[in-house]
């Protein structure tokens, strides 16, 4: 499958399958012909599918360097950067050359702003191996490091030329892993797509065993997310939209202190999902319905939906609140959240009081 994402002269493809990475080189080449390359990737990353990559490249005579940091969020930091910088100049690499991120959104995002700032603007190539990465992180062109400030606070819009998906290489990726990924696809249905969401509802054992079904769902989602992209690239508007459910999951990731083993992004975002269909009924927007329906599927593809697992981390409805006034979304005493009319009908509402959303959270955690 070939998604293509559409941004004029900065358009590009994401191609979708089994076994792309063994490809890779083939695809790089006809790309970005006669280039060398710099492959940055994470050290689980690395056990798994570094060699074959190395291997592709260097039979379509792409000499590569290998930048290898270790796995998890702290590397989206100041230090590993320079620390990624550093290895791409020592190989020598011009401006024609590519910076390939193979991993998940990190990794991604790392070797993405490494690209984006080495020589003013390198080649970059996704190898997104994450199920998030494949449908969320890797399109799109946002990349950047953490801050002590705060999350993504430093970084750039720049797009890759190529995104090879390999669907095949999930497999390698750690079950609750995999299901916090599928939190995002979720999103894509919940957001404007009805009949996409009806249709995971069905086929979501088959999506997780990794048939066709599993291509099917991420060509999809990266459509819906392009769609979006090509609308609105720098989200003065509409690409907002890709943050359902991502008020609530922000500052339920903030109150586990983002701790993985206590909650992943994608936790977050399937119990946030919920909270804004609960609290678009509490509005009278939606129908307590959709907010059951919604749940019962996050649940059957094993998320969690409801604030139980988080009752030692979230004192009140007040220290919730906090956590979401921090989050870059909110403006003087009102919220910008992403709410919905039902499924698939999601929208942007401006404005929303504070005290509604104290109200349900104090319906939910208690005063
Ligand atoms: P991640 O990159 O940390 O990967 C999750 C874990 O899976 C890591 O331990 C990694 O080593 C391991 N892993 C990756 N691929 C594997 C494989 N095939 N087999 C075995 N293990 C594998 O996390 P993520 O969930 O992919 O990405 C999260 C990051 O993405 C966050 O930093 C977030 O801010 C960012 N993000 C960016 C965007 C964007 O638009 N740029 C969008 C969403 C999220
Ligand atoms: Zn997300």
């Amino acid at each position: 499958e070939t998604v293509r994402v559409e941004l004029g002269d900065r358009s590009y493809d994401i191609l979708i399958g089994p076994g792309l990475l063994g490809d890779a080189g083939r695809h790089v080449s006809t790309v970005l012909p006669g280039i060398r390359a710099a492959i940055v990737t994470d050290d689980n990353v690395a056990q798994h599918h570094l060699e074959t990559v190395r291997q592709s490249l260097a039979d379509a005579g792409i000499e590569t360097a290998e930048i290898v940091v270790p796995a998890g969020e702290p590397s989206k930091s100041f230090a590993t950067l320079q620390e990624v910088v550093s290895r791409i100049l020592d190989a020598r690499l011009e401006r024609g050359d590519a910076v390939i991120a193979l991993g998940g959104g990190v990794i991604g995002d790392l070797a993405g702003f490494a690209a984006a700032i080495v020589r003013r603007g390198m080649n970059f190539v996704q190898m997104p191996t994450t199920l998030l990465a494949q449908v969320d992180s890797s399109v799109g062109g946002k990349t950047g490091i953490n801050a002590p400030h705060g999350k993504n606070l430093v970084g750039a819009f720049y797009q890759p030329r190529l995104v090879l998906a390999d669907t095949a290489a999930l497999d390698t990726l750690p079950a609750r892993e995999f299901r916090a990924g599928y939190a995002e696809v979720v999103k894509y249905g919940l957001i404007d797509r009805p009949d996409f969401f009806a249709w995971l509802e069905g086929n979501w054992p088959a999506i997780r065993d990794g048939g066709p079904e599993r291509i099917r769902a991420i060509a999809e989602s990266c459509r819906a997310k392009a769609d979006v992209v090509a609308r609105d690239e720098r989200e003065a508007g509409d690409r907002a939209l890709l943050n359902l459910g991502h008020t609530f999951g922000h500052a339920l990731e903030a109150a586990a202190k983002y701790d993985p083993a206590i909650l992943v992004h994608g936790e977050g975002v399937a119990i946030g999902m919920v909270l804004a269909h609960e609290f678009s009924a509490r509005m009278n927007l939606a129908s307590p319905d959709d907010a059951r329906r919604v749940a019962a599927h996050l649940e059957n593809a094993g998320l969690p939906t409801n604030l139980d697992g988080m009752k030692t981390h979230l004192r009140d409805a007040d220290s919730m609140l906090g956590f979401i006034r921090q989050d870059k979304k909110v403006t003087r005493g009102a919220l910008n959240f992403i709410l919905t009319r039902g499924v698939g009908r999601s929208f942007i509402a401006k404005d929303v009081p504070e005290s509604e959303v104290r109200g349900f959270l104090v319906d939910k955690i208690g005063q």
